[in-house]
This record gives structure tokens, sequence and C-alpha cells, in this order.
């Protein structure tokens, strides 16, 4: 049997499963097919996997390249409030790692300048690149945000990101042309001579362009987009005779949904934007971090991720480092955001703008302290019961991901926007992720093996389905998640862990 010696991973920022496998079913993706089997993946291996909580760009692709849920790889969003300091000398510090926040610019040119997200990764996780490089491998990654250990990293230039994210009319760039580029320094690198055992090509242009345009404009560009280019890199690993023994992972890092693109159902912070969450923590006469660089000289800091918020609480006879006290800096909070969502009591804009709010007992329980759903006047509810006495919400393997993703880097409270009423935090979108709903949880995991026979095929779906039905249920029978893509590889590849 051949087993597969080196690794191609193609990663498709946003794409939902469910379009995946329905423009591959229908016969409109002929390059894929060229990797997976044909339409009917018949040198394939398809997981049901699920993005992380929050269902967010930067917590799912460390868990992509770390195997790791965010609890452990310590990225709990795009957004997210470092109260302990960990990469700014103790001082706490606010990260926004999303490119197109104002408040937060700098850190997202920082990530491609400085290796910012893979620094403020923990530096107890691995990396797919540190540990092939323990395993004898060289690494090279084009474009994508985490890259440490890697032997090449070709991050996007600066003015691509500037002309992408932020340019309007002649100074746009539309995304076709971004993701283009990046295959053109990826072939360039290859051309060059290099043969890479383990290649990264990130392609960020179909979540920018379902943000913009709704999620139903995801199977067009997936279509007219996507499958050329992979056609492109395809020809170029033939033309450097890298397609033997090539294992290839096609993945994704979450969904979106449908939302309404409007001020009213965009619930943002502070200046230049609506003033609208900050009124609830005034009420309370806490000072909401609202102003670029006001943190940490504030009581509360809300690190917004699309369809769920993080709000982290000062404890108000301390510093940011202590846990809040549960009665007294906690609960408040979490009763003011109940009356807001239900009587429209501080903002009434607010009024039913919320699905849920998640409590933990930092206080007496620690940071790993298990999140539950603030009922109202003090009482709350397991997260695993609530979710399910309430299927209506649609929620996927809710309380396990949320469970997951708990640390010191997450809220105090957790907000749930109510996405099914098309609303969420952030700048107004037509195509939003984050939240805890099948459209923008569900994400692809597809392994494949092209120049395999039929023994191959076989021992690769047993490896992968095994490896990662063993994790699951040492995890408190979780469902398979993006945090399972780097152990399944490492079974493929014959890994040892890096030591
Ligand atoms: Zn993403």
């Amino acid at each position: 049997m051949q087993k597969p010696n080196r690794l191609v991973v193609i990663d498709i920022d946003g794409l939902r499963r469910d379009v995946f496998r329905a423009a591959l079913e229908a016969g409109e993706l002929p390059n894929i097919e060229h990797i997976v089997g044909g339409r009917e993946g018949r040198k394939a291996c398809h997981v049901d996997a699920l993005s992380t909580a929050p269902s967010i760009t930067f917590a799912a692709q460390a868990s992509i390249f770390t195997g790791q849920h965010p609890g452990t790889h310590g990225i709990p969003g795009n957004e997210t409030f470092d109260r302990l300091g960990r990469i700014s000398g103790g001082k706490p510090r606010h990260l926004g790692f999303d490119v197109g926040d104002t408040l937060a610019v700098d850190d997202a040119v920082r990530v491609f300048t400085d290796g910012l997200a893979s620094q403020f990764l923990s530096a107890d996780t691995p990396t797919l690149y540190e540990i092939g490089a323990a395993n004898g491998l060289t690494s090279a990654v084009a474009y994508h945000m985490i890259a440490r250990g890697a032997d090449s990293w070709f991050p996007p230039g600066i003015a691509e990101i500037a002309r992408f994210t932020k340019g309007k009319g002649a100074l746009g760039m539309e995304a076709g042309a971004y993701d283009g580029g990046m295959l053109d320094d990826l072939i360039d690198y290859l051309d060059a001579g290099h043969r890479p055992d383990l290649l990264t090509a990130y392609f960020m242009g179909l979540d920018h362009h379902s943000h913009a345009h709704g999620p139903a404009s995801q199977r067009d560009y997936l279509r007219d987009v996507i499958d050329p280019q992979v056609g492109r890199l395809l020809s170029a690993l033939a033309r450097h005779r890298m397609l033997t023994n090539l294992l290839f992972v096609l993945v994704s890092d979450h969904g979106q949904i449908s939302v309404i693109p409007d001020d009213r159902h965009s619930i943002r912070i502070g200046f230049p934007f609506d003033r609208e969450l900050s009124h609830v923590f005034e009420a309370l006469g806490l000072d909401l971090h609202d102003v670029p660089g006001e943190a940490p000289a504030c009581d509360a800091v809300v690190a917004l991720n699309g369809g769920l918020a993080h709000v982290y609480l000062q404890h108000r006879q301390g510093r940011w480092a202590d846990p809040p006290r549960y009665k007294e800096d906690v609960i408040p909070v979490a009763e003011a955001f109940t009356q807001m969502n239900e009587h429209g009591a501080y903002e009434s804009s607010l009024q039913s703008s919320l699905e849920m709010i998640l409590v933990r007992d930092a206080e007496h329980e620690g940071w790993q302290a298990a999140y539950r759903v603030y009922l109202g006047n003090g009482r709350t509810q397991p997260l695993a019961d609530y979710v399910a006495a309430h299927p209506e919400l649609g929620y996927v393997d809710a309380a396990n991901r949320i469970r997951l993703a708990g640390s010191a880097m997450t809220g105090d409270l957790i907000l749930a926007a109510n996405g099914r009423e098309g609303f969420y935090f952030g700048a107004p979108l037509k195509g939003v992720h984050g939240g805890l709903y099948h459209g923008d949880s569900e994400a692809v995991l597809t392994f494949a093996y092209p120049s395999s026979g039929a023994e191959e095929i076989a021992w690769m779906q047993e490896t992968v389905h095994a490896t990662i039905g063993d994790r699951c249920a040492d995890e408190g029978g979780r469902q398979p998640s993006v945090a399972d893509m780097l152990p399944a590889t490492s079974a493929l590849l014959g890994f040892q862990p890096k030591t």
C-alpha cells in the first residue's frame, strides 16, 4: 500500500458545507473532482465537521492548524480582550485580528507583518508545521494568518490587504483577484524549484464575497473563482511532479447565515459607531471600552464576534487579572442585558436582539467554569439542558463547543445574537457567522488521496473515522470538529507527536 507522504491543504474561508457538497454533486467543480475522485468523491472521505464557538475565522483557523479547541490554543475569536496580558508584559490588551474593524486596524495588519496571531497562539499547542518539522517535513504557507514553524510564509502584501478590505471603486480589489494573487505567489514559489512537503493555500475571498453579497452568492463564487484556481494549483503540482502520494485536505473554518444589513440589526459599540451597547453599561455605572485605545482603563470590554460577543468584566475592587465577583460584578450585567432584551430597558432598539445570555462563575470555579444560561432574577440553567429544551434555536452541539472554548480569554458573559431575526455583532453585512446555527457552524472537512487505489481509500476512510471517533468519545461525546483536521492528517501521514 502506498501511504501519503506529502500534504496540500486547500483552506476556503467561510465555505458552507451544504454549498460545497451540492456544487460537487451537481458537477460544477471539475477541478476539485480531480482531487476527490469525481462528483461521487470516490477518492475522498467527507467528515461532517463543525466550527468552533464562536464560528469565526481566527478561533477556527487556529483549531484547524493546531488540532486543539479554542480553550486550549487560546484564540477565542477574531476579537478578544487579553485580561492577563499574555503577550503584552502582563498589561491587559484588546486584540482585533479581523481586518476591517477600525478599532483595530493596527492589529489586523500586524497579523501579516509580525505574525501577531501566531504570537498569541499558545506556545503549548504546536502547529501542523511545527509537528511536521519534528517529523522531518518542510512546509510553505500562502496568505494564511497562522504560519508558526513553517519554513516559508508568504502573507498578502499590506497594499493588497488594504485594497481588498477597505477599497471602494477604483481602489477596490475584487475577492477573486485577491485569491488569484495568492495562487500567483504560490505557483511562483513552486516554479522557483521549492517542493514543500506540507503546503497550505488559503482562499480568503469567498468569505469576503459572501459577507457582502450573502451566502446565496457562495455557490457561484466557488464554481467561477475557486474551482478554476484549484485547477491552476493542480497544473503546477503536476508540472513539478508532486501529485504522487499526495494527500489533500479541503477545509473551511465556518459557514455563513443570511442576516439583515441595516443599522438596527448590526449591534456595535462605541465611537465612531452607535453607542447602543454602551447605554446598558452606563446604566450600571460601568465604563465600557468604546473609544479606541481606552482599554484597559475601563470596567467592561465587549469583543464582537458576529453571532456571539464576549463580555469581559473587571473585578471592581481588583484588577483585570482577577476573576470578577459573580454576585457583585457579573450578575448585575447579565440582569441588565436581560431587561434590555425582554423589555427594551436602557436601549429600546436592542429589544429582542439577543437569543441567549451565558454567564460563568470564575470567582468560585476558575476560568474553566462552565457557562450557564442566565434566565433572569439570578437564576441559571445548564447550557446542555437549555438547548435540549429549545430545539427551535437550531443550534448544533452548542454545549460541547462552548465548553471546549472556555478559558481566561473568553468573556465573563457570552451574548448570543438573535440571528434567526437577522441580528449580529458587527458592522452591517448580508452574510455573517460566529453563531451556533447549522448554517454558520457546519464546515467543510474532506480528505482526498487522488493517486490511491481501492486499498488505500479504505485505509484512509478507516483511519480518519477511527481517529476522529475516538477523540469525540474522549471529549464528552462531542461531534466532529475542524479541530480534528490535524489529528486525522497526522494519523494518515504517520506523524509522531512533537516532543
Ligand atoms: Zn473565516
